[in-house]
Formats: C-alpha cells, sequence, structure tokens
C-alpha cells in the first residue's frame, strides 16, 4: 500500500537528501538579480502529518543574496514542502489519490490514517481539480504527458503514471520532482518566460 511508505523515517530521509541536491543547484547559480553569491535562510516549518519525521523537517531550505541592498531571497523548488501547505507534499497527494478512483477511501478513514481535518481534504480536491489545471506548469508540463498516459483525476492520474508499487521509491522521487516547480517562491501561479521554460525543461530533465 501507498501509505505504508509514509510511515516509514528513511523514506522522509531520503526526500531531505533530494531537497539538499536541488538546494545546491540553486546556491550554485547565484543570486538571480546580481550575480553575487547566497547565504542560508532556512524558513521555519511545522509540517503535519507523519510521526517522527528527522530534525531536517522543521526548516525548508532557502538562501537570501549576501549583497547588502540586494538580499534577494531564493526558495528553491522542493520536494518535501508543497508551497504554504502545513502538510508534506507526499502526504497532500497521497490522501488527495487515496479519495479517488474505482474505491474511494472516506474521509472518515483518513481523518484517522493522517489526521487531516474535514475542511482540509476538501481544500486539496478543490486545489487539484480546479486550480492544479490552470496554472501555467500544468498547460507546459501535459503537452509532454498526455501522450504517455490518460489524466482522469488529479493527483491520482500522476500517482499511478509514476510510481508502480507502493514503496516505490525512485517512482515518489519522479513524480515529486516533477511537481517540484510548483513549490516556488511564485507559487502555483506561474507565468510563462524563459525563467518557467528552464525550469519546466528541468522537471522533464529530472522526469
Ligand atoms: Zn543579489
Amino acid at each position: 500500500m501507498y501509505h505504508e511508505l509514509l510511515r516509514d523515517a528513511t523514506f522522509w530521509a531520503f526526500l531531505f537528501r533530494i531537497d539538499q541536491g536541488l538546494a545546491e543547484e540553486s546556491r550554485a547559480e547565484r543570486c538571480p538579480a546580481c550575480g553575487c553569491h547566497l547565504h542560508g535562510a532556512n524558513y521555519p516549518r511545522k509540517p503535519r502529518g507523519p510521526r517522527g519525521l528527522p530534525a531536517e523537517y522543521r526548516y525548508r531550505l532557502s538562501f537570501c543574496c549576501a549583497r547588502d541592498g540586494c538580499r534577494k531571497r531564493v526558495t528553491p523548488p522542493s520536494v518535501r514542502f508543497l508551497g504554504r501547505k502545513v502538510y508534506l507534499g507526499a502526504v497532500v497527494i497521497l490522501v488527495s489519490a487515496m479519495r479517488q478512483g474505482p474505491t474511494p477511501r472516506r474521509v472518515r478513514e483518513l481523518r484517522e490514517l493522517f489526521g487531516v481535518s474535514r475542511r482540509t481534504i476538501y481544500r486539496w480536491r478543490d486545489f487539484w481539480n480546479e486550480h492544479f489545471p490552470k496554472t501555467t506548469f500544468w498547460q507546459l508540463a501535459r503537452a509532454r504527458l498526455v501522450p504517455v498516459f490518460e489524466i482522469v483525476d488529479f493527483p491520482r492520474s500522476l500517482l499511478e503514471a509514476f510510481v508502480g508499487a507502493g514503496d516505490d521509491r525512485d517512482g515518489w522521487k519522479k513524480l515529486l520532482c516533477f511537481l517540484s516547480p510548483i513549490t516556488t517562491t511564485k507559487g502555483l501561479v506561474i507565468e510563462v518566460s524563459d525563467d518557467r521554460d528552464r525550469s519546466a525543461e528541468d522537471a522533464r530533465r529530472r522526469f
């Protein structure tokens, strides 16, 4: 089952190492405004969901420009944190996906499994149904995914397409890396520009 993996502390450590790699890439690119080097300036976080999360989950990796007068904030994409949601990306995807499909899990069952409020579950549903398909990220991404598999429901179709068995870490890595552009500062409203095209290109390479 998919949800067994989310109880495994080594899975969360695995995702943290991927985030470290993404952060190193951002740091190597230096400040996008002035080209100066970047300092660590992590955001404190209090993610909810699984118990026994590694201590590294108390912050999201982030940087700011080292130059006085610039100090531009650079937050790398993440496979752990989906935007500003207090739940981890994998939990948001999994809980939402478990409500879809031929034998949907009831809200009560999911609340018992993950301790997520009813209202939160409905908010996630609206996010996947209404908001996500309209993002420029998805508009760009769908062109290369749709010929490969059929999109029926978000996020279930994505989960099934990327993640084979329940403990397929590599599949989770691919899925979360694929979605990681939507976790950056500009959030889910992603405008089409050269920069964003490059993000989509990066996602495709990781995909
Ligand atoms: Zn700068």
